[in-house]
């Protein structure tokens, strides 16, 4: 463990300079702002109020929300019909940071419920019956791989798969997230991603992908949807890991990026927000925390000769402190901001981020940084598909196996 949390929130709190200064012009953006730093403030005070209460992951209570929703969804998750492969991936994921096992029953019946999203045409879809997409596809390879078992890999139609992604693919090297679908930079990364873990990827299934993600690198440093747009960090690390997974990091500006992701970490609640003058938002924790060891080790391989060799370049103990006293819920889950009610999504981004700042390099014990007790800790997660970096190897292990299918490409010929 590094310094105590008492330590660090002591300095942070200090500050006051660390908090929004709007030179008396408020703003509908300054207000917001202020309040939520008001609200995260009072939180931190009353926490320094009682130095012998350590700072705690509630593990068992988020594993009993997490394993209560692989059974049993309330009435609330109705407008969640067509992203049912994100539930199973979001709670799935979550328990395996928690080092929590999910029973042989249950993960196979996981994998049984995937196989009716899978459709007979390739491509898994938001719940039975409905139209494949490539958001639900790498949501339910991603669950599937993290299970990780013969069955869970069984379910995946490798053939069919792969002629999905060839029947998105743009002519200028994007992809429809759905048949006739809109393009932006999350379907170029979910098509990367499962296509990479269950090596169906050919050469020119990704042609110009590359190029074209790094068009939507803009002046601010960051990524946008499509070209053009406001960089943002759900669509930059779509678009920096991608690039990772097609061996083309160099086709970005990586200091920008390095730059426009540093300054989202938000100075007063340790936080990441999405964008620029936006709130702190918890799920931020991994999709902007996560760019940092895609750019570490990007720099390193391009024999950056700045880089430290103990920390990512971001405050690694202020995001902790943050997600674990702003972030969870009393009752179980994690959520993005005080105030706001818990879910599986910020419950899965929360944890993840905070995977994320503990662990530094390939989940190297002499430098984990995890901030108030030991207990805290969490399994490392892998920064490109976000599973867990053992999942991963064994996916890629497993596929490996098995041939690169060619039917899709001669078809499409
Ligand atoms: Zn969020």
């Amino acid at each position: 463990m590094a310094e105590s949390a008492e330590q660090l929130r002591c300095t942070r709190d200090s500050h006051a300079l660390e908090r929004l200064q709007d030179d008396s012009v408020p703003t509908e953006t300054s207000v917001e702002q202020k309040k939520v730093e008001s609200c995260v403030g009072a939180i931190f005070n009353m926490f320094k109020k009682q130095p012998n209460q350590p700072l705690v992951l509630e593990r068992d209570i988020h594993a009993h929300y997490l394993r209560k929703g692989l059974q049993h969804l309330s009435d609330a998750y109705e407008c969640l019909d067509a992203s049912r492969p994100w539930l199973c991936y979001w709670i799935v994921h979550s328990l395996s940071l928690l080092s929590e096992p999910i029973p042989e029953t249950v993960a196979s019946n996981v994998c049984q419920f995937l196989a009716h999203c899978q459709d007979k045409n390739g491509g898994f879809a938001g719940a039975p019956g409905q139209e494949p997409h490539l958001a639900p596809t790498y949501a339910a390879v991603n669950a599937l791989c993290s299970i990780g078992t013969e069955e869970a890999f069984e379910v995946i139609n490798r053939e069919k798969l792969q002629e999905f992604l060839y029947s998105l693919k743009q002519p200028d090297g994007s992809f429809n997230m759905h048949l006739g679908g809109e393009v932006d930079v999350r379907s170029a990364y979910c098509a990367a991603s499962v296509a990479s873990l269950t090596n169906i990827s050919t050469p020119d299934l990704f042609d110009g992908t590359a190029e074209w993600i790094a068009r939507c690198q803009n002046w601010e440093g960051g990524i946008g949807g499509v070209p053009g747009m406001e960089a943002h960090g759900g669509y930059t690390f779509c678009g920096l890991a991608a690039l990772v997974i097609l061996n083309r990091v160099q086709l970005l500006d990586l200091k920008s990026m390095l730059r426009w992701v540093s300054f989202r970490q938000t100075r007063y609640e340790g936080g990441f927000q999405g964008r620029c003058n936006k709130l702190v938002d918890g799920c931020y924790s991994f999709w902007q925390a996560a760019l940092m060891p895609l750019i570490h080790r990007s720099l390193h391989a391009e024999g950056d000769p700045a880089l430290s060799l103990t920390n990512w370049m971001f405050d690694q103990q202020a995001l902790q402190e943050y997600i674990l006293l702003c972030c969870q819920c009393p009752t179980g889950g994690l959520l993005d901001k005080p105030g706001k009610s818990r879910d599986f999504y910020h419950t899965c981004y929360c944890l993840s981020g905070l995977s994320i700042a503990q662990h530094f390099g390939g989940g190297d014990l002499l430098h984990e940084v995890i901030v108030g007790r030991q207990s805290n800790r969490l399994n490392p997660t892998h920064p490109v598909y976000n599973i867990g970096p053992d999942r991963v190897a064994r996916a890629i292990m497993h596929f490996r196996q098995k041939e690169v299918p060619e039917m899709a490409k001669s078809k499409k010929d």
